[in-house]
Order: structure tokens, then C-alpha cells, then sequence
């Protein structure tokens, strides 16, 4: 996608504070954080959001969390806890369109959602 940020970011063609990489997948610091962590873990490859998703893409999903909980591990936010977001869509709050996990952590977060 051409003029996705993200497909930008995962390119190297925009900078991005990165705290993991492999094949297909890339973790790096929210440019807005939220919580005293708060990271993107994306794919390499461009989908647009979870609504675009099928049955194929498990898998992708699968790898997508497990990488998230390595890397809460790794920034050391996993013992006391941590949030995993996921917005889709307009009135799910999406501005990038680049499907994306948000790992929030490092303080208690509010108690609601929405
Ligand atoms: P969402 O509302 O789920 O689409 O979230 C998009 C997130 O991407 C926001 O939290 C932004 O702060 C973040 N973001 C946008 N541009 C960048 C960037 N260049 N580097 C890191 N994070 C970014
Ligand atoms: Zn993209």
C-alpha cells in the first residue's frame, strides 16, 4: 500500500523506535503513548484491519499475540499486567489502516473500556 505509514514503517522508509523484528512481524514504540508503554505490533505485510481478515490469516493472528506477549515480557510489563487493543474500524476508533495491537502497560489502566 503506497501510502499506508505503516507499510512506510515496516519499509524503513519512515523511522520507527523498534523493540522487535522478525520475517513477518514488527513491534516499535507508539509515536503517542498512552501508558508508560505503549507499543504497535503490526505485520509486515498490509491488511487493513480485522474486518478484512479470514480464515486463512489464524495463523497470522495467532503470531501476532504471541509476538505481543514476548515483547510485554521483554519491556517487563507482563508480571504486573497488561492491555491488548485493537481498534477496527471508524466507530472502533481506527485512524491507521494498517491492521495493528496496541500493548498498553507500565500503570494500572482505567477500569473501563469504551
Ligand atoms: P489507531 O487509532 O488504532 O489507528 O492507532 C494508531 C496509532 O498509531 C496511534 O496511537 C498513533 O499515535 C500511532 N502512530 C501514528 N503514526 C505513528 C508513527 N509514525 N510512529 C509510531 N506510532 C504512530
Ligand atoms: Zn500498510
Amino acid at each position: 500500500m503506497e501510502d499506508c505509514i505503516f507499510c512506510k514503517i515496516a519499509a524503513g522508509v519512515i523511522p520507527s523506535n523498534k523493540v522487535f523484528e522478525n520475517n513477518t512481524i514488527l513491534a516499535f514504540h507508539d509515536i503517542h503513548p498512552l501508558a508508560p508503554t505503549h507499543i504497535l505490533v503490526i505485520p509486515k505485510k498490509h491488511y487493513t484491519n480485522l474486518e478484512t481478515l479470514d480464515a486463512t490469516d489464524q495463523s497470522l493472528l495467532g503470531h501476532l499475540l504471541h509476538v505481543t506477549n514476548l515483547v510485554a515480557k521483554q519491556e517487563n510489563i507482563a508480571k504486573d499486567g497488561y492491555r491488548v487493543v485493537i481498534n477496527c474500524g471508524s466507530w472502533g476508533g481506527q485512524v491507521v489502516h494498517h491492521l495493528h495491537i496496541h500493548l498498553l502497560g507500565g500503570r494500572k489502566l482505567a477500569d473501563t473500556l469504551g
